[in-house]
């Protein structure tokens, strides 16, 4: 035996796996057995992730379209926002990772090749040859097991005990609101709309309101995750089922418009709405993954306002920040993690995702 193991690890686990879009069974599958470099964890809690919800669709990202391949390889099993313990570490892992049997550790979401003009340049969020994901690619199976593992090369970090699992299972989607939050460089006189309090937009909050602009605003039509939104740091929230969302952040800017937007809503008709609240030069930071494409006026965009149109894409750089802010607990996390339920829920958990009403944050239990 070439790693090292806190007891032998079982032949067969039960894990979700995805044969096809809204093809996701609960079976036996084999355990993982560690390499060189890489750790085995046992999976303490995975989130589902607005993205899984998708990829169970059938959004054309993960299964393809005319103009793309899907970036989806069955079978996998999916998960991406997990922490696990460490069970068996491979040769060389514990001191790479600075890892020990029993640690918590949590594993960005990409395993990038090392190889690529951008993972050259650090820019390893951009991977253009491999760009695994954990959940969604063969290289990198998810969380939705009983075991999984963490390949070569790929970025782990320990996570504190102090943090109960399924609030670490949160450090996932909490990095990527961080990201989105840098791209959207505010400065200390803005005003910042972040438009949706879903589990992302929550976390764009709490790491908005680190930059302390001058007004941070939020917007979403469920007033629960409004309050919520308050409870992150938001100086004022708004519910376009009751006001005029456009005419409100018109109304407190001088009829500038907002600074900085950022859009996390999943929805075209946000878009939109950002292009018409946001004042020229203003940056506006995409963020979701659309189900359809969207169509706008690009004339908005260049001729009419000048904006900075950033993208952002998972977490570069922001796993750390995450595993801070909630050792610091600077989220009011027990409101985010609605429901904690068994692997074997993970269809009734994707239909209270699909809803959307009566939960924020889901997480399963292998
Ligand atoms: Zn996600
Ligand atoms: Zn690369």
């Amino acid at each position: 035996m070439s790693y090292q193991a806190s007891t032998s690890l079982p032949k067969t686990m039960s894990a979700i796996v995805c044969w096809g879009a809204q093809d996701y069974r609960l079976q036996e599958w084999d355990v993982p057995q560690p390499e060189a470099e890489e750790v085995i964890v046992r999976v303490k809690s995975v989130g589902i992730c607005a993205s899984d919800l998708k990829c169970y669709q059938g959004a054309p990202l993960f299964w393809g379209d005319k103009h793309r391949t899907g970036y989806c390889q069955t079978p996998v099993i999916p998960g991406h926002e997990f922490v696990g313990e460490v069970v068996a570490l491979g040769a060389g892992a514990r001191e790479k990772y600075n890892l020990e049997l029993g640690d918590l550790a949590v594993s960005e979401q990409i395993v990038p090749c090392w190889k690529c003009r951008f993972c050259k340049r650090g820019q390893y969020w951009m991977c253009q040859d491999k760009h695994d994901v954990y959940g969604f690619r063969q290289a990198t199976f998810g969380a939705m097991a009983e075991y999984m593992k963490f390949p070569v090369g790929a970025l782990n970090y320990k996570v504190p005990t102090s943090i109960p699992v399924h609030h670490a299972a949160f450090i996932e989607p909490l990095a990527c609101g961080i990201h989105a939050v840098k791209r959207g460089e505010i400065q200390l006189d803005d005003v910042v709309v972040i438009a949706g309090a879903g589990p992302l937009g929550l976390g764009m909050v709490a790491a908005a309101r680190l930059k302390n602009p001058r007004l941070l605003v939020a917007i979403d039509l469920n007033d629960d995750r409004l309050e919520i939104a308050r409870l992150c740091g938001a100086d004022l929230t708004l519910n376009p089922a009751r006001v005029d969302v456009i005419d409100e952040v018109m109304k407190l800017t001088d009829h500038y418009g907002c600074d900085v937007y950022i859009e996390a809503t999943g929805y075209p008709a946000a878009v939109e709405q950002g292009l018409r609240m946001i004042r020229k030069l203003g940056t506006f930071v995409e963020f979701s993954v659309m189900r359809e494409p969207v169509t706008v006026d690009w004339t908005i965009i260049g001729d009419t306002k000048e904006l900075n149109i950033h993208g952002a894409h998972l977490s570069p750089y922001c796993y750390p920040i995450a595993i801070n802010m909630l050792q610091k607990g600077l989220l009011p996390m027990d409101r985010i993690v609605t429901h904690q339920m068994p692997l074997s829920s993970f269809h009734e958990g994707m239909n209270m995702v699909a809803s959307g009403k009566e939960s924020i944050k889901v997480t399963l239990t292998p």
